[in-house]
């Protein structure tokens, strides 16, 4: 529009009219700016200033020669970006655009700056800039890391948009948990992270909880159901940490120690955990160099066969050799490797590496090799096998693989499918650990196991405590009843070992029969036991 110094219109076009609803005749020139805008008033097209102050201010801003600008949003949700152009004449050119559709783009461009594509959750960026705000304003507040434990399993092996599926639904859910002014973020992957405003440390724990509660309902990916358990960690503002980057990586070292103790832990920061973490980041980086260096061993424990009084086989136990630490444990060990998933290639090492030794054994020895469910859920396990029965030459049912009720816990289908593709191969399947962590009486009916393995702390309560007496002799009738061997572990004591062959198992192992050998120790033992055989590669070995 073209308003001349008397503040009349002489020039106006459609657009202004259809922008603010106006009737046509007040296009018309001569209409007084006061009189379009008392229009707009009545029409409920003008919004900020009341209309006397308005025209009041445009008048002197056009005396005084200075251009105006603004932007605002209409009760129509229009969006109109307008200017006040002073001419020399003394009159103006205002000018009203509609910048709805760039001013949402806009809107959206800075939502997507700040939040996951994905899950539609704040991301890292906004996630910082709330955390910021919260520490500085109240000083109160908890973070509290998530991990989702199995889906890079779940992703790998289901494919990604199954991966996607369940982050999604996990985010529903981790939005229903939150109070008023709690942010859920999504950091990349499977982390997620929460800010919780209100940020005691009980206040914390409890929603914590309750976000455990919500992640621990099985999830439908499209037909495939799957459980992931969540481990939490969580860092208190105050106590643990007063800076953004502090708070979040106090709650990740409790999120590792959470993972550590196990599935759907929740954890809070102590200052103990931070060595914890950094032993444990060394040890992930040692573990990497160690099969390179071999400094990887087996040793190899023998099986009493309970009936034929003789050995029946040796379970080959991975013994790590350190430069600095010495000896390290497995139970130290394989959870680190299991997490970082180098539990691939050295379990591949196990494999190849305890059968060729087995074939330097007499025909009738059996070999037992531990096999994590990490293994099994990663795929290339039933083709490393058939390469190392290949390699080694030995027939398929001496090996017997030893696997945990783990694997039954994420994706048991698809993992009782390489169970039955091994067995396909001839290769024996033994449930070990029988009886600790998840033990669940229907694994044995989901697969026809041919060994089950009781676990030596039961073992070890005998022959005083009566319930553990009850429970081994219960696992041996089970055994027996499903024609599946049964063998007891950790046997110490002969009383143990009466037991154990009074209550019906047909093999036995542990430190009173012999701790795990090295392999020169064990072909020793060989070479003097079967002495009389005539194995060729042994008594090659032997002359060596
Ligand atoms: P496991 O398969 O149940 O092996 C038995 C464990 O009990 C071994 O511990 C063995 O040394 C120990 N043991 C044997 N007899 C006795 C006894 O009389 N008393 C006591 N107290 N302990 C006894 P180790 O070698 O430390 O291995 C621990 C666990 O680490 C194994 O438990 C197995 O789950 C895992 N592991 C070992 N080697 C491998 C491997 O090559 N791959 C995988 N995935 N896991 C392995
Ligand atoms: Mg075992
Ligand atoms: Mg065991």
């Amino acid at each position: 529009m073209l308003y001349d110094r008397h503040g009349r219109l002489v020039l106006c076009n459609r657009q202004f009219l259809d922008i603010y609803r106006l009737p046509p005749e007040l296009g018309k020139r001569g209409t007084s700016f006061r009189k379009i805008l008392e229009a707009r008033v009545a029409g409920n097209t003008h919004v900020g200033d009341a209309a006397d102050y308005y025209v009041a201010d445009r008048l002197s801003a056009v005396r005084e020669g200075r251009t105006l600008g603004d932007i605002h949003r209409l009760n129509s949700g229009q969006v109109i970006s307008m200017t006040h152009q002073p001419m020399p004449d003394g009159g103006w050119i205002s000018t009203h655009k509609d910048v709805t559709e760039l001013h949402n783009m806009q809107a959206e461009l800075t939502h997507l700056a700040y939040h996951d594509a994905l899950t539609g959750l704040p991301n890292r960026t906004l996630f910082y800039r709330r955390l910021g705000t919260a520490l500085a304003e109240a000083g109160s507040a908890a973070v509290l890391c998530l991990d989702l434990d199995g889906f890079k399993a779940i992703n790998d092996t289901l494919g990604h948009a199954a991966g996607d599926t369940l982050l999604r639904q996990f985010a529903a859910r981790l939005g229903r948990c939150l109070g008023p002014g709690d942010t859920a973020a999504r950091m990349g992957g499977d982390e997620f992270v929460v800010l919780h405003r209100a940020g005691t440390a009980q206040s914390a724990r409890e929603l914590a909880a309750r976000i455990c509660e919500a992640a621990d309902t099985p999830y439908d990916l499209d037909g495939q159901v799957v459980t992931v358990a969540l481990g939490i960690g969580i860092a208190v503002a105050g106590a643990d940490g007063n800076e953004p980057d502090e708070l979040l990586h106090h709650a990740d070292v409790a999120l590792y120690a959470a993972k550590r103790e196990g599935r759907g832990n929740i954890r809070s920061f102590a200052p103990e955990l931070n060595r914890a973490s950094t032993d444990r980041r060394r040890m992930e980086a040692d573990l990497r160099r160690a099969l390179e260096f071999g400094e990887f061993e087996l040793h190899f424990q023998p099986i009493l066969d309970l009936r034929m009084h003789a050995f029946s086989g040796f379970e080959a136990l991975l013994r790590w050799q350190h430069p600095e630490r010495g000896l390290v444990s497995p139970a130290d060990f394989i959870p680190v490797a299991e997490d970082t998933g180098l539990i691939v290639p050295i379990g591949d090492w196990v494999i190849r590496e305890a059968l060729a030794e087995a074939a330097r054994w007499p025909a009738g020895l059996r070999i037992a090799v531990n096999v994590s469910s990490v293994q099994l859920v990663r795929g290339g396990l039933v083709t490393t096998i058939m390469q190392a029965l290949a390699a080694s030459g030995i027939a398929h049912d001496r090996v017997e693989i030893e696997i945990t009720e783990s694997v039954f816990l994420t994706n048991s289908e698809q993992n009782l499918d390489t169970l039955r593709q091994l067995r396909a191969l001839g290769v024996r399947i033994a449930l070990d650990d029988f009886g600790t962590g998840y033990s669940a009486l229907g694994y044995l009916l989901a697969f026809p196991f041919d060994k089950i393995k009781i676990d030596g702390t039961f073992v070890h309560a005998l022959p005083s405590a009566e319930g553990a007496k009850t429970i081994v002799a219960a696992v041996a009738d089970i055994g027996a009843r499903l024609a599946m061997s049964t063998t007891a572990e950790g046997i110490e004591t002969p009383e143990q070992l009466r037991g154990v062959h009074a209550a019906g198992y047909t093999e036995a192992q542990g430190y009173l029969i012999s701790r795990p050998m090295p392999r020169e120790a064990l072909q020793r033992l060989l070479t003097d036991a079967f002495d009389t055989m005539p194995e060729a590669p042994l008594e090659q070995r032997a002359a060596g």
